[in-house]
């Protein structure tokens, strides 16, 4: 019989309502005779709401307590969804009195090993005994998303979006026939809806290229599930808990077919939450950015675009890109730097940026994707600060206040509004 895991997003479970559609699209896939396997996320706006609840306290809250309270929101969706699928189950006549047709889990009830690094923890292994056992019995596990616990019991979560990124683990530990991730879009789009009202379902998009669009800034899916997806080489399919509508699978290049003859850039993705931090008067020297950036990752900082100016009268300036939510920390990192190494060291900050990219794996193969990037942004009148590139994608740092604009002349110039 065919396993199939199904990840609900928070909009997706955001009501009583949507809870009872969710029980009902889940029983409906298990009478088509599929196994089913759940995984939920918070209502949608808690785990935003118990963030601002720990910044009311602390202004960088990051600690296992965080973890502990963050990881609470999805406990609350899976209790609410177990009790949705066992009633409408008994509608249907589906048990009897004493049985149930669901089962909710938590990450730890699941074994949903990871390791310590709050906040931002990585799966280590799934024991999925306890899974199997129920699937055997026909019953629905609920799992919560988002959250697993280390090797000394505590709650960890997997950074923001992390219920994708559970659903996949999940998936490819109990070797899934199909991974689903309903949300509140039909699929994935050629840009962020919300951003674009010319934005096109794309019907099928490579591993790579939703991992570039996903780290890039495009939400839809966490950019660690498309990397266990693609290490799996599980199928993922999006799709709206709204609507039947066929959504977009993720695939491997070579299942793309057609399609990537074509396509020279396939997206354009947009994350406005980027700080730029400027280092000035650093000596030069050999192994200095190595003692940064080293202090940088062992607080757990994800670095984005470094560029390092040439030095003039032997300082150095070095400018790198990092995300909002790691502002606060890297100051406290780059201040105790100064204090032990770097003692004339300039620390200027600038936020309010936002990032654009365009990706496509056609990118590889046709030159002059860059340069019309830049003369996009140049007509609109948007500056651009900083570049970075890969083989499949271009990304230009802005200001936020442009970043709409940028998104919709990127989007009307390499003409995805033609996708079909
Ligand atoms: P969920 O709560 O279901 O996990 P998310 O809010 O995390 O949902 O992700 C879905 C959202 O991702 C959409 O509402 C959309 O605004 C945003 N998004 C960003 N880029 C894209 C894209 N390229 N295609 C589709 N949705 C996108
Ligand atoms: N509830 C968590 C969040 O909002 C996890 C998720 O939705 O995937 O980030
Ligand atoms: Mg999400």
């Amino acid at each position: 019989m065919a396993l199939v895991v199904q990840k609900f997003g928070g909009t997706s479970v955001g009501t009583i309502e949507r809870i009872q559609s969710v029980a009902c699209l889940a029983l409906d896939s298990q009478a088509r005779g599929q196994d089913v396997v759940l995984v939920v996320s918070a209502m949608s706006g808690e785990t935003n709401r118990l963030v601002e609840l720990a910044l009311q306290i602390h202004p960088s809250p990051y600690s296992q307590e965080y973890d502990l309270l963050i990881a609470s929101g999805e406990q609350v969706a899976v209790g609410l969804v177990t009790l949705a699928i066992n009633t409408e189950a008994a509608k249907r006549g589906l048990i009897k009195k004493g049985e149930v047709a669901a089962k909710g889990l938590l990450g730890y009830q699941v074994g949903i090993l990871t390791d310590s690094i709050f906040s931002k923890a990585r799966i280590q292994a799934i024991d999925t005994s306890r899974l199997q056992n129920l699937i055997a019995h026909r019953v629905i596990p609920v799992i919560a998303g988002f959250q697993g616990v280390d090797p000394e019991s505590n709650i960890t979560t997997l950074g923001r979006g992390g219920s994708d990124t559970s659903a996949v683990a999940i998936a490819a530990a109990l070797r899934a026939d199909a991974c689903e991730i309903y949300t509140d879009v039909d699929g994935v789009y050629t840009t962020d809806p919300r951003l674009c009202k010319d934005a096109k379902k794309i019907s099928r998009i490579s591993y790579e290229e939703m991992m570039e669009l996903a780290s890039l800034g495009a939400k839809v899916l966490q950019i660690r599930s498309v990397e266990l997806a693609a290490k799996y080489a599980l199928p993922l399919q999006v799709r709206s808990s709204f609507n039947s509508s066929e959504g977009t699978l993720v695939v491997s290049q070579d299942l793309l077919g057609e399609r990537m003859e074509q396509v020279v850039v396939a997206g354009v993705a947009a994350d406005d939450a980027q700080v730029k931090m400027s280092l000035q008067n650093i000596p030069d020297g050999a192994g200095v950015a190595a003692r940064i950036f080293g202090a940088l990752s062992r607080a757990s900082i994800v670095v984005d675009v470094i560029v390092q100016d040439v030095p003039s009268n032997g300082l150095l300036t070095i400018s790198f890109t990092i995300g909002r939510s790691d502002h606060l920390k890297a100051r406290e990192v780059l201040e105790e730097l100064r204090a032990q190494s770097f003692s004339a060291m300039r620390i200027a900050e600038q936020a309010e940026l936002a990032k654009v990219s365009v990706v496509g794996v056609g990118m590889q193969h046709h030159p002059g994707v860059a340069s019309k990037m830049f003369q996009i942004l140049a007509e609109a009148g948007i500056n651009i600060q900083l570049i970075t590139t890969s083989e499949i994608k271009i990304s230009c740092l802005i200001a936020s206040k442009s970043m709409k604009r940028a998104v919709e002349c990127l989007h009307q110039g390499f003409e995805l509004h033609r996708v079909d």
